[in-house]
């Protein structure tokens, strides 16, 4: 495989749209059913117009594994969701990232060693399942799936916390706090039964409550959904008070306590869909192409972002790397996942598959 010609790329990127999106086009039409184009929600109009599937991580790794060719899996999203595919792609598909270096900063902030570090200081007081969100590195699946957990998506958190709890006292939740905290709470437990584990605190920073917890959460954040604020939603209730918000389970509790509706990424494009109607004004707490896909799409509804909410790390995704990635995909950079860490990764997908 050769290295990425920055050069070639920053000379790509600085062509205009119209012409990246035909050479685009002529890559795909050369190579046919071979290419399969994925993108994330949060990636602009112009690519997730491009591609042959759009959607969330999980769903697009599902299609590109059932999709008849394929042989080149081209995933413009961030790195965990190109390995999401590597790890559910058949053995012939070869999966492609435009940018090897657009990580998810969430993804990033459970690392490996320091999370077995915690999991052996959370030991001994009842049975541990571990739970990891869609939003982590391939090796925290794989962890999960080693001591007998499982994954969630923001859409099925709720029932992941029942399965958990019904196989052991209490859940090991990675690496969203706030997709964590909003799950337990709306699954019911209490506050007092919930500890954080900051891994950059020796002892995790709450040693005392870690035995007698139900739920103990990984302290990572979305940088994006981080920054929803109570002061935002006031802002809304006070100058827009016919409108509704409507926000992502990635926002703290406090967001989503004062939110009209909360749910994931599929929960808030049906939201639109189905429970607004010509005229109405929305405010979503989500990243901020998805809004304005969705606001495209529905030019009748007034739909704005609740706050600024860019994902940096997805907007590295450009046209000009994804043509650059097409136009040498023989020999551009595959992503590999280890045989082990798919294995494992594929027990613990599997399991949250039983339940959907
Ligand atoms: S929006 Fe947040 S969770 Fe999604 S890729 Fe960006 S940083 Fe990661």
């Amino acid at each position: 495989m050769n290295a990425i010609d920055m050069d070639k790329v920053r000379a790509l990127e600085s062509l205009p749209d119209d012409e990246l999106e035909n050479r685009i086009r002529a890559v795909r039409a050369q190579y046919g059913k071979d290419i399969c184009l994925l993108a994330h929600l949060y990636q602009r109009k112009r690519i997730t117009q491009l591609a042959d599937f759009s959607g969330d991580s999980f769903g697009l790794s599902k299609k590109a594994s059932e999709f008849d060719g394929g042989k080149y899996i081209v995933f413009c999203g961030v790195r965990f969701m190109a390995e999401s595919a590597a790890i559910l792609g058949r053995s012939d598909q070869e999966v492609i990232h435009p940018d090897p270096e657009a990580g998810c900063p969430m993804a990033d902030m459970a690392n490996l060693t320091e999370v077995q570090k915690a999991w052996e200081a959370i030991q001994g007081s009842g049975t541990v399942i571990p739970v990891t969100y869609m939003n982590s590195t391939a090796d925290i699946k794989a962890f999960c799936g080693k001591n007998g957990g499982t994954i969630c998506t923001s859409s099925n958190a709720t029932q992941t916390f029942k399965w958990a709890l019904e196989r052991g006292q209490k859940i090991f939740f990675l690496p969203d706090e706030h997709l964590g905290r909003n799950t337990a709470i709306r699954f019911g437990i209490s506050e007092k039964d919930i500890a954080v584990w900051d891994p950059e605190k020796e002892d995790g920073g709450q040693a005392g409550a870690y035995p007698n917890a139900k739920v103990i959460l990984w302290r990572g954040y979305c940088p994006v959904h981080q920054k929803f604020t109570v002061r935002d939603v006031e802002h809304v209730r006070r100058f827009y008070p016919k409108s509704r918000i409507v926000v992502h389970p990635e926002v703290p509790k406090e967001v989503a306590e004062l939110a009209d509706a909360v749910g994931s990424t599929g929960f808030i494009q049906e939201y639109v869909k189905n429970q607004t109607e010509p005229g109405d004004e929305l405010f979503i707490g989500t990243e901020i192409n998805l809004i304005q896909n969705l606001a495209a799409d529905y030019p009748d509804r007034k739909i704005h972002k609740l706050h600024r909410s860019l994902c940096l790390t997805m907007y590295q995704i450009t046209l000009g790397r994804i043509l650059y990635a097409l136009e040498n995909i023989e020999n551009f950079e595959r992503v590999v996942v280890p045989e082990d860490i798919k294995h494992y990764s594929r027990v613990a997908l599997d399991r949250m598959l039983k339940l959907v």
